[in-house]
């Protein structure tokens, strides 16, 4: 793990990293939607390494402009304060669609913003798309499986979501973005691509994202008690952020238009979690069982059969 953080130091070093020259043909104008955000960041550098054009469109907030500060002033770079709710007019070959808050903290601080920016901001990006032509990713989430009955979850499960619990503004609103996208597959001939993002972590978590890995390593720097909600029975399968956009990119120049998940199979519960990074950073912090979160879901393992099959991708 520790040299997987460093090769991306390497990787991405201080100002304008070296792209790689591709002739007009091959280069495309992408758009990324929460480009300034914690995955959207890894794309807008891997994409720009590839020697693409790209359009980051954030409204910042959860995200951050440090996250791409390297490339502010490239000739290939262009980052947007927008709010995707509001309707956007730019000419793209390729948008890869990710604002949305991630951490269920963010989502749930304004669940009518979050149903809104993944419903009409979705609208809004397929409306796009349809009058520039361009091919859609849509970054959906493993929550539209809610609490899964069926284990490991495979694409074809239709998932078991409370409507009106608090993930709903999130799970729901997710849940119509994909049938958005095949709506306009279908109707309008839109290209879209449907990603189902599993627990990802990785460098430029925002220290206060609120999810476990952040809050476990924080917690165990500071010496304070790592809090595990519930019994810690509940199980979660983590992958690296550039095993993730690794996938995006290559389901986003697959012709598949079904969805598709992307995460890691290796799965433990949240008491191995706080154990393993107990054991990491060391310290002396106890492990404490805080009450259960609403809704929590219990077990979650992607089945990553399709992503290999159809992308030849799977987690490094
Ligand atoms: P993040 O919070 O770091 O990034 C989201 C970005 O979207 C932020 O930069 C935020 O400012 C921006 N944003 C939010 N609302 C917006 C709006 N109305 N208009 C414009 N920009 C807006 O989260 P992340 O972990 O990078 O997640 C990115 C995408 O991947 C999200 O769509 C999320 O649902 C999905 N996803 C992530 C995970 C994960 O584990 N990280 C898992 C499943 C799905
Ligand atoms: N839209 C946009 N940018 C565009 C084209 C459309 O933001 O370049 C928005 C537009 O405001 C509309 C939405 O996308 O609300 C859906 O567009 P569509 O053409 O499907 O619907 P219509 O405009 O006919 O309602
Ligand atoms: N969790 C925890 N302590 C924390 C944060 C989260 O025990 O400080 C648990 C949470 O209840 C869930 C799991 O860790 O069971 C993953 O939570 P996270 O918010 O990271 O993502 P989720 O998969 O629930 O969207």
């Amino acid at each position: 793990l520790e040299s997987r953080f460093k090769d991306l130091e390497v990787q991405v070093p201080k100002k304008y990293p070296d792209v790689r020259f591709l002739n007009y043909k091959d280069r495309k104008r992408i758009l990324i939607t929460g480009g300034a955000g914690f995955v959207g960041s890894h794309l807008v550098d891997k994409l720009l390494l590839e020697g693409h054009e790209v359009i980051a469109v954030d409204n910042f907030f959860t995200g951050r402009k440090r996250n791409v500060e390297h490339w502010i002033g490239h000739h290939n770079f262009e980052l947007i304060n927008h709010d995707i709710v509001n309707p956007l007019f730019i000419e793209v070959d390729q948008i890869y669609h990710l604002a949305s808050p991630a951490s269920p903290p963010h989502y749930m601080f304004n669940p009518v913003k979050t149903i809104k920016t993944n419903t009409v901001g979705t609208i809004n990006v397929l409306g796009l798309a349809k009058r520039v032509g361009a091919r859609v990713l849509l970054a959906s989430t493993s929550e539209v499986y809610g609490d899964p009955e069926v284990h490991p979850q495979t694409e074809a499960y239709w998932g078991h979501v409370n409507p009106i619990g608090p993930r709903a503004c999130y799970d729901e609103a997710k849940r119509v973005a994909e049938t958005l996208a095949f709506a306009y597959l279908q109707q309008e001939g839109v290209p879209v691509r449907i990603s189902r993002i599993f627990n990802t972590y990785g460098p430029r978590m925002h220290i206060n994202d609120g999810r476990v890995v952040s809050n476990f390593i924080l917690q165990a720097l500071q010496g304070q008690d790592i809090t595990v909600y519930g019994n810690g029975a509940q199980t979660r399968s983590f992958q690296f952020v550039t095993d993730l956009v690794d996938g995006l990119v290559l389901l986003m120049n697959s012709n598949f238009s079904q969805p598709v998940n992307i995460g890691n199979p290796d799965e433990h519960t949240i008491d191995e979690f706080a154990q393993i990074i107990h054991g990491m950073v060391g310290g002396g912090s106890g492990v404490v069982h805080k009450a259960a979160v609403e809704d929590d879901p219990r077990r979650r393992k992607p089945d990553i059969t399709r992503a290999r099959e159809q992308l030849g991708w799977r987690p490094l």
